[in-house]
């Protein structure tokens, strides 16, 4: 008998698919989830499974408090971060976690992305922003839904769909997006974003930030309603 489910596993299964073959992750880094808002269910890789092995059926669908609700194998230990990102945001319906190397350079770094070009504008219009050092006390708690928070923290005056990205201090980015699909994009795009702002500062460490009005003009090409990029 097919999953009721089988839909949303083959989207986020070929979401995982897509986390290596952009370069985003090796081995077993990473993790995708998909949402059925609906029916209030989320697909997710299984922790510890290569991707080259990863099939449909391994994915593991969970209920949006975590409790089981299909699969034969443990979900991602991220699992709970992810859950808690999807109650809090309206409008999120897939989730990627990766170590992407860029992207984690900077989070080591514990600097957000400045905003030097119009690559970045047309995705968001801020610097990548990058959350708190987690504490000792909030490490000892629920690690996984501590990181959750801590994002939460970081977007309590940002619009997570204006700003789909974030980097977890000394730890990894996070990605997410209307659809599966939409948050791997916004994971590769922030992988790219972080290696041209690498080669900006490298080139020069006091590069300027791009001015404001050019800024609002890339960004607001492509959002909001007067959206004018690409095709109707
Ligand atoms: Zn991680």
């Amino acid at each position: 008998m097919p999953s009721p489910y089988q839909e949303l596993k083959e989207r986020a299964w070929a979401a995982n698919q897509e986390v290596p073959q952009r370069g985003l992750a090796i081995y077993t880094f990473g993790n995708v989830s998909a949402l059925d808002a609906a029916r209030g269910v989320v697909a997710i890789k299984p922790s510890g499974v290569p991707y080259d092995k990863l099939t449909v059926d391994d994915l593991v669908v969970v209920d949006l408090a975590g409790e089981l609700v299909e699969g034969k194998l443990r979900p991602s230990s991220d699992t709970p971060t992810h859950l808690v990102l999807y109650r809090a945001w309206q409008g999120i319906a897939g989730i990627v976690h990766t170590h992407s190397s860029y992207a984690t350079g900077w989070a080591q770094a514990r600097l957000p992305i400045p905003i030097y070009g119009t690559t970045h504008a047309d995705h968001l219009a801020e610097d990548v922003p990058c959350t708190a050092v987690m504490s000792a006390e909030a490490i000892e708690r629920d690690y996984e839904v501590e990181t959750g928070k801590q994002i939460l923290a970081c977007f309590e005056s940002r619009e997570p769909l204006h700003t789909p990205m974030v980097l977890v201090s000394g730890h990894g980015a996070f990605a997410w997006g209307e659809t599966p699909e939409k948050a791997v994009y916004n994971a590769a795009v922030l992988e790219e974003l972080a290696r041209m702002a690498f080669v900006t500062r490298t080139l020069d460490p006091s590069a300027a930030r791009l001015p404001e009005p050019l800024i609002r003009k890339h960004f607001e090409r492509k959002h909001g309603k007067n959206a004018y990029y690409g095709q109707k």
